[in-house]
């Protein structure tokens, strides 16, 4: 196997098996059953220091925000409130867990394109740290709400800069079609940022972009910032508009498979923070906060998935059919987006692959496959096969499709391991079910 997958504490151990955080995933397997995430505590942990020791070496004032959609519950907000982060949310949902976690909630932002009056009043109880302002009608809701209280908030901006950015390249878009933001090009960034500063209860501290994800380049967000920027000296010229935080968004490229390069995590953040130097110096502007928002690169391969193998197809001459206990319900990214992944046979680790297998999950779904064309070794019936970085936007995306359980989560650091997220039973499955009223 590719030892680049073993991340963090990952390792093959004595007995041939996939070990991480110092426990053998055969014996996870064997305590809380498949499919099972697992995560590296110890390699989350390090990525949060990574990006915040960046921000220190550098000497500027910043917040990493782990935006919380790649992987939210109550044990995620409780280790990033300890590792000093901030935290992204995007949903009424997630502001309750965060706060429910106890996450300080000055370091709270609430993102999302359609922030209903209910989830914004909620926040408004919370006094969470700022809200990152999506739309026209978001800011004039935000206004009347505010107003009406007489409670003052810090806000940023969403805008759209015209630079996109995937994985390997970036594209200048003219106008910018995308649901989320302001357009800087058509000037609605501009009438935004005018009537956000003469709402009364409303503190515009700055602006937000975030330009796409997996991206394995720093080039688009060099980009960006010099568009951000360049707008902000205008708008300090033209109306007295002072940028105080800048945040550049998340999207640092993880490797999924072997044909993902990314870039050292410091690295993108040197590259950020020379180009917000260097342009506001250009451009005589005083540097602002920069902030981030990783959520990928967080969490992502920090987490596997195990799984035990079941039914094998043979497709003569064509493909060899493997199929798992889990599949879409777990992980939807493949038949969603076609998302690329890796994995071994956890109880084999080290041996050499000799057939190619394509993973297939068990729902009613001819698009519901996890991997195609693995090369593993033989496998067997009850082999467990680890999938590698799954640990973002995976149990996040989780359903019940075929009414499958979700899987459990457990968290594993120096030999101490924690069922963070409890499998879901079959009783849990029909709660929130109710039985057919008088129809007949
Ligand atoms: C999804 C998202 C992120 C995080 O993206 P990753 O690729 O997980 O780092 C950050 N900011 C915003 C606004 C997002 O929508």
């Amino acid at each position: 196997m590719n030892h680049d997958f073993l991340v963090g504490t990952m390792k093959i151990n004595t007995a041939h098996h996939l070990e991480i955080g110092g426990i053998d995933t055969v014996t996870l397997t064997k305590e809380y059953g498949t499919p099972l995430f697992v995560y590296d505590v110890f390699q989350i942990k390090q990525q949060c220091q990574t990006f915040i020791q960046a921000f220190k070496e550098l000497g500027v004032t910043a917040q990493v925000a782990y935006a919380s959609k790649a992987f939210s519950c109550l044990a995620i907000y409780q280790l990033m409130a300890k590792e000093g982060m901030s935290l992204d949310v995007v949903s009424g949902g997630e502001l309750y867990t965060a706060i429910q976690a106890g996450f300080p909630k000055e370091r709270i932002h609430f993102h999302g394109n359609n922030k209903t009056e209910k989830e914004i009043l909620e926040a408004l109880d919370y006094q969470i740290g700022c809200f990152v302002v999506d739309n026209f009608d978001e800011l004039a809701l935000l206004n009347r709400l505010t107003t009406a209280r007489k409670q003052v908030v810090n806000i940023l901006l969403r805008v759209t800069p015209g630079v996109e950015a995937h994985t390997h390249d970036y594209i200048i878009t003219g106008q910018t079609d995308s649901k989320f933001g302001f357009d800087l090009l058509n000037g609605q960034g501009e009438q935004a940022v005018k009537l956000a500063m003469e709402m009364p209860y409303i503190r515009l501290k700055g602006l937000h972009s975030h330009i796409g994800s997996q991206i394995f380049e720093t080039d688009g967000f060099v980009m960006a910032i010099e568009k951000l920027l360049m707008q902000a000296a205008e708008w300090q010229q033209t109306f007295g508009f002072s940028l105080e935080i800048l945040n550049v968004g998340g999207g640092f490229g993880i490797r999924y498979t072997e044909e993902d390069q990314p870039l050292p995590l410091a690295h993108y953040i040197q590259q950020i923070v020379s180009t917000v130097k260097e342009k506001t110096k250009q451009f005589a502007l005083k540097l602002p906060e920069i902030w981030i928002e990783p959520g990928r690169s967080v969490v992502g391969d920090a987490g596997i998935t195990l799984y035990e193998v079941g039914s094998q197809k043979e497709v003569p001459n064509i493909r060899n059919y493997l199929a798992v206990d889990g599949g879409m319900t777990d992980n939807i990214r493949p038949a969603l987006y076609d998302a690329k992944y890796t994995g071994v046979l956890a109880n084999r680790a080290d041996e050499t692959a000799e057939e190619t297998y394509s993973i297939a999950g068990k729902c009613c779904e001819s698009g519901d496959m996890l991997i195609w064309d693995l090369p593993l070794p033989k496998a067997h019936y009850q082999d467990i096969l680890a999938v590698f970085a799954t640990g973002a936007y995976g149990y996040a995306m989780a359903n019940n499709y075929n009414r499958i359980p979700r899987p459990a989560v457990v968290f594993v650091e120096n030999g101490k391991k924690q069922v963070v997220i409890q499998r879901e039973s079959y009783e849990n499955l029909i709660q929130l079910d109710q039985p057919l009223a008088d129809f007949y």
